[in-house]
């Protein structure tokens, strides 16, 4: 599986398998303590989940987006499905769960920027290997799978089985952070942690770029063919060919970091299928991610192909070298 995908021709096709969920998002004026009740300031509700984001990211980046995942039976579950259909991703394989509550998380948010997240999995729990092998068929028309690990990890192992099974890229965004993700599912073509994840991952604590060397190291070691770690406003770093690559940040005035991560992954996704070299991938998935960081909001935040491509052009402009 080592070997390098053919490059496609056409639009990319993109197969996410992952979390749909609903924020639920209360803004207070300082947080309750245990038994107390305060009254909120505000109230939004947000789809979310990292499988969702991801994908509706890929759909506004121009791809085909489909999604595998799974929402509860209540009018939440329908909420989040036709939320991803207005943004151009495919439901087809999105399957609804009797007797379960769709993923949710409650979020409260005081003024001065301190939280509370609950996550409530629901029906995310019960995404299955089961349901990996009924999507088989989609997993292996796909350019690249995208999956992270806010489903259960039998699942996420079915769909790197997959994936091997029929040479298809696959990129492991190891989020939210795991400290016992089994060795074998590092054996996959992309894995871009954050530097948290990165840590729990490897065990090298990350502070600057300078420190994320070790541990690129060692997610090569464990089978990982182009191990990338994002560092938010520092930056993305990633070994290539035995190289250590530090791409900068581009500069953006950073309003909302949530799912700047999502907004990266998948544009690394779409630009490795496009062909684009890895180095030039790292590129235009920083600007997707500078760009999700500088606008509020999870999936309303994510850039248009337009977006970035203005972003990297002003980006060469201000400073033609980098990495
Ligand atoms: P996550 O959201 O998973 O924690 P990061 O915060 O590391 O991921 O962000 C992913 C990528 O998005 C970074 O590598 C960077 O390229 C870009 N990014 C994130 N925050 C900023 C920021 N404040 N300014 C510019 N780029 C950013």
């Amino acid at each position: 599986m080592n070997k390098p995908n053919p490059k496609p021709v056409g639009i990319p096709q993109i197969v996410v398998v992952g979390s749909i969920n609903m924020d639920l998002l209360a803004v207070v004026h300082r947080l309750p303590r245990p038994g107390e009740t305060v009254v909120s300031l505000g109230f939004e509700e947000n789809p979310g989940g990292k499988g969702a984001n991801q994908a509706v990211a890929a759909a506004r980046l121009g791809a085909t987006s489909v999604m595998i995942g799974r929402v509860g039976d209540d009018a939440i579950g329908q909420q989040l499905r036709r939320s991803l259909r207005e943004s151009q991703v495919s439901v087809s394989n999105v399957r609804t769960t009797r007797g379960k509550s769709s993923g949710v998380a409650l979020i409260t948010v005081a003024n001065f920027g301190e939280n509370t997240i609950v996550v409530v999995p629901g029906a995310n729990g019960a995404l299955s290997p089961t349901d990996v092998a009924a999507a088989e068929a989609t997993l292996q028309s796909a350019d690249a799978i995208l999956v992270q690990l806010e489903i259960p990890l039998e699942t996420v192992a079915a769909v790197i089985d997959v994936a091997r099974r029929h040479d298809v890229r696959l990129i492991l965004d190891p989020a939210p952070a795991c400290d016992d993700l089994p060795h074998d599912m590092l054996k996959v073509d992309v894995v871009c942690p954050n530097a948290v994840e990165a840590q729990q991952l490897t065990g090298v604590a990350i502070n600057k770029p300078a420190d994320a060397e070790p541990a690129l190291k060692q997610l090569l070691r464990r089978g990982v063919r182009l191990p990338i770690i994002t560092l938010g406003a520092q930056g993305a770093i990633f070994a290539d060919e035995g190289e250590i690559h530090h791409v900068k940040s581009f500069p953006v005035d950073a309003v909302d970091a949530t799912a700047a991560g999502d907004s990266f992954a998948a544009a690394l996704a779409v630009a490795l299928v496009e062909g684009q070299g890895n180095l030039a991938a790292v590129r235009f998935a920083s600007a997707a991610g500078a760009i999700a960081a500088s606008r509020s909001g999870a999936q309303r935040s994510m850039p248009t192909r337009e977006d970035v491509d203005s972003l990297i052009m002003e980006g060469n402009r201000r400073s033609p070298a980098d990495g």
